[in-house]
Order: structure tokens, then C-alpha cells, then sequence
């Protein structure tokens, strides 16, 4: 992805429209109207069609076991409610105590994400469907799935948790702000600047989850001027936890070429 939260910003309505006329086997206009109309026709008979719905989650409370999905487009619902299970997979630093913590995260992610009061879609999944509207008889499964699961993903975050120094990462709530301020990031763009996860926050993440090795390029693109550090809302200490990790590659690889 080119940005954490909008991955797709790099591609024009000509590449759109390439790529979806591949899938659909027809050849469609640039035009964004009649994309989305295309889009909309062909993928919700695949959501209607699908035995499984698998989602990510901005938010795990562990108080009731609720999963918190935040979109502007509202493009969480359909695969989180018309397939009969829900599958949701998620990294174990989402999971928050109780909805007051949820509640503090929802104010503070679209406002630094999108300069947004509240992201204009916002899902709580507690459990599967149910309802006892007839004759209050509990029914699971009328309005959404029967079932749902809920895969907790470690790959490498617990062994950051015991670090003492990229433990402060695991606080990213992935708004994305970094990025915006980040002067490198700003002129090569995501596809270089980290390993999956990218900008400021994924020269870490990309050594927290995938390995030093995969961080050791990246990193370097980092000029240390401190601007993500000023506007990250969970205060994540990035420039120190970079030169961290610049120090652990040149220590096992050596001095980039
Ligand atoms: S490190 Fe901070 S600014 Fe960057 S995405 Fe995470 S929370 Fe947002």
C-alpha cells in the first residue's frame, strides 16, 4: 500500500478503470460514476454469494468482546454482515479494556487521520447476529452472521512488547499523520518506505513484524527531522525508535552501501 489508511491514493481513474475491466471482462470508461455503478452490480452479488466474510478491526474491547470497524466509504459492512461468518483478524495491540478506551481512540483517529470529527462509518460487532424481536424468542443469524470468529495475530508483537525500546510502537493506531508530515515519505511514496506498513511508523513496524532485514533499505530513507514525532496522537517516540532500528541493521548487516 502506498498509505496506511488510503492505499489506493496513487492510482488514477485510468489504472481503475484498467483493472476493473480486467475482472469484469468488458471494457469500462475512467469514469468514477460509472466504475463505482460497475463496482457496486458485481460485488455485492459476490458478498450475497460468499460462505465467509473476513474483516480487519481498528478496535478490540475486551470488556464485551466488541469488535469496532471504522470506514469513510462503508465498505466493512457488507462483507461483515451478508456472508453467514464473519472472520475478523486483527493484531493483539487493538484490543482495548473497555469502550471508554474505544471511545478515546474514535475521537482521536479520524481527526488526525482525516482532519475528520468522526469517521463517517462506525461499526460495534458484538458477537454474532441476533435478534428476540418475534415473540422474543432469541434467534441467531436473521440480520447478519450465524457465526463469528476472531483471529488474534502476534507476528512479532509480543516479543516488541518485551523490547524496551520498539514497545512504544505497539500504541500506533494506524492514523496515518506521520505520514502526511513526513518530508521523504512525501517524495518517494509508500512502496518504498517500509514493508507493508509504511511511512514513519513502518521503518518499525516493518522490522517489528517482517525482520530486521526487510528494515534495513527502508530506514535510511528516514532524515531525522523530528515532524512525525509532533504530530503522532499516541506520542510514539519515532525518530528515536528509527535510529533504534537503524542501529540494530548496521550492527547485523554493516553500513548501508
Ligand atoms: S505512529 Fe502515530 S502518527 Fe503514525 S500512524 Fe501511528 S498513531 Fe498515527
Amino acid at each position: 500500500p502506498s498509505h496506511l489508511i488510503a492505499p489506493a491514493v496513487h492510482k488514477t481513474r485510468e489504472q481503475i478503470a484498467e483493472l476493473l475491466s480486467k475482472e469484469v471482462g468488458e471494457e469500462l470508461p475512467p469514469d468514477p460514476d460509472q466504475l463505482v455503478r460497475v463496482a457496486r452490480e458485481r460485488l455485492r452479488q459476490s458478498f450475497i454469494d460468499a460462505d465467509v466474510g473476513i474483516s480487519g478491526a481498528n478496535i478490540a474491547i475486551a470488556d464485551s468482546g466488541t469488535l469496532v470497524i471504522v470506514t469513510n466509504e462503508g465498505n466493512g459492512r457488507l462483507v461483515t454482515t451478508l456472508p453467514p461468518v464473519h472472520i475478523a483478524v486483527l493484531g493483539i495491540e487493538k484490543i482495548v479494556p473497555t469502550m471508554e478506551d474505544a471511545t478515546a481512540i474514535l475521537q482521536v483517529l479520524p481527526r488526525s487521520g482525516t482532519g475528520q470529527k468522526i469517521t463517517s462509518y462506525v461499526s460495534f460487532m458484538t458477537g454474532p447476529s441476533r435478534s428476540a424481536d418475534i415473540e422474543l424468542t432469541l434467534t441467531i443469524g436473521v440480520h447478519g452472521p450465524k457465526e463469528q470468529h476472531i483471529v488474534l495475530l502476534d507476528n512479532g508483537r509480543w516479543a516488541a512488547r518485551e523490547d524496551e525500546e520498539l514497545h512504544e510502537a505497539l500504541h500506533c493506531i494506524r492514523c496515518g499523520a506521520c505520514s502526511n508530515v513526513c518530508p521523504p515519505y512525501q517524495i518517494v511514496g509508500g512502496h518504498v518506505f517500509g514493508h507493508i506498513y509504511t511511512g514513519p511508523i513502518g521503518l518499525i513496524m516493518t522490522a517489528m513484524h517482517h525482520g530486521l532485514e526487510h528494515a534495513a533499505g527502508p530506514q535510511s530513507l528516514c532524515a531525522s527531522c523530528n515532524a512525525c514525532e509532533m504530530v503522532c496522537p499516541a506520542e510514539i517516540p519515532i525518530p528515536r525508535l528509527i535510529l533504534d532500528v537503524r542501529a540494530r541493521s548496521v550492527e547485523a548487516f554493516g553500513m548501508p552501501a
